[in-house]
């Protein structure tokens, strides 16, 4: 994930929002468990650093797989082979469907890969970690429920860049799925895009991306401050570069649930510092609840 230089002003309707969430009464959270979700996040972390292509992302997709497989969705393997500054690159984006068919198509996405750094070890707790453990402990309270939607829980590979970030070298497995989209025709079948990135810091607080398309971005506010979670929510906006902007270049609906502020003055964001310790079940949790509760306000909107 990458944040555009600029930032942006603080905007009143959100403004009005945080202050309106302090009265706001606190409804029913989700069925979403922190320690299961947190549970994931360890396992994948004990693989140790999982750059495209390593051996350890390989234990990540056999794992990611084995639980998909287990909640009974349909798995799916994207492989294809990335074109990157350090040369082609293997890389493989896992999808998970529910079997339900005919509902328009929600998907959740992570990206579950490290990013590459030779001298250190990056195990990428938060970065990659955080959102992946999620969003498995989300495809299991989600595919055991009656929904509106059909669900595909994606688990985009080659978020990170390979050198140094650019728009060609980032975001392999999200610009490869949307390009797949495309080609099997099946961008108006997604009703949007919620993807999850650095979900775990203690002290969260989700940005207010500028990126994100307007309306889900305030659908999934909304859904937080119903919840009582307002303060988790940062007011000022900033510009996400991240996993949603080739969806939202292909026309689909997307927003990004992120707290880029990583640490003291984001003093833990790509260092080897990212670490099992600095992640927060509670903050999986809440996370999670807004995500589901976003989907149930997506729902009541068709
Ligand atoms: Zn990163």
């Amino acid at each position: 994930m990458y944040r555009r230089s600029a930032w942006l002003g603080c905007s009143a309707t959100v403004a009005l929002l945080v202050c309106a969430a302090t009265a706001a009464p606190q409804r029913k959270a989700s069925n979403v468990d922190g320690n299961l979700a947190y549970s994931h996040v360890e396992r994948l972390v004990g693989f140790g650093p999982r750059p495209p292509g390593s051996p350890a992302i390989a234990k990540s997709q056999a794992y990611i797989t084995e639980v998909l497989k287990r909640l009974n969705l349909q798995v799916e393997h994207q492989d294809f082979l990335a074109n990157t500054p350090n040369g082609p690159v293997s890389m493989k984006n896992i999808v998970g469907k529910t079997r339900q068919s005919g509902k328009p198509v929600v998907i959740l996405g992570s990206h579950y890969d490290t990013r590459v750094m030779t001298n250190a070890a990056f195990v990428g707790a938060n970065d990659g970690g955080s959102s992946t453990g999620l969003l498995l402990e989300l495809a299991r309270v989600l595919s055991q429920r009656r929904n509106d939607f059909s669900f595909w829980f994606v688990f985009f590979d080659g978020e990170e860049a390979q050198r140094e970030w650019s728009e060609t070298d980032s975001l392999y497995g999200s610009r490869y799925f949307v390009e797949k989209l495309k080609t099997d025709g099946q961008t108006r079948a997604i009703k949007a895009l919620v993807l999850m990135d650095l979900v775990g810091d203690r002290d969260l607080k989700l940005e207010n991306d500028a990126s994100s398309t307007p309306w889900l971005m305030e659908l999934v506010r909304r859904s937080a401050v119903e919840l009582g979670y307002s303060q988790h929510l940062a007011a000022t906006q900033k510009g996400m570069v991240d996993d949603h902007v080739p969806f939202i270049r292909a026309g689909i609906a997307a927003v990004d649930l992120i707290d880029y502020d990583y640490g003291f003055n984001n003093s833990l964001w790509h260092t080897p510092n990212d670490t099992l310790d600095k992640i927060s079940p509670h903050s999986l949790k809440i996370v999670g609840d807004i995500v589901v509760r976003a989907i149930e306000n997506l729902g009541q909107q068709r």
